[in-house]
């Protein structure tokens, strides 16, 4: 039985730190939101983040954020 180990690693990728060469599907910005679905992944910058957050948060499996990167000094 390795379910908890397939559990694990795909809880590992949808996590993983969003990089400069992740941009947001709507706008080709540098994406801050990883939303990772039943059937992919989609990424957004902040600006669609905060548009398209109430819609889609609550049909993420995982909503991998990292827009507080922006707000740091
Ligand atoms: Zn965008």
């Amino acid at each position: 039985m390795n379910d908890t180990q397939t559990a694990t690693l795909e809880a590992d990728e949808a996590n993983a730190p969003l990089t400069a060469l992740d941009r947001c599907d709507s706008c080709g910005a540098q994406a801050y939101v990883r939303a990772t679905m039943e059937r992919g992944t989609l990424l957004f910058c902040a600006h669609h983040a905060a548009k398209h957050r109430e819609a889609m948060q609550p049909l993420a499996l995982v909503w991998h954020d990292e827009t507080a990167k922006l707000t740091e000094a």
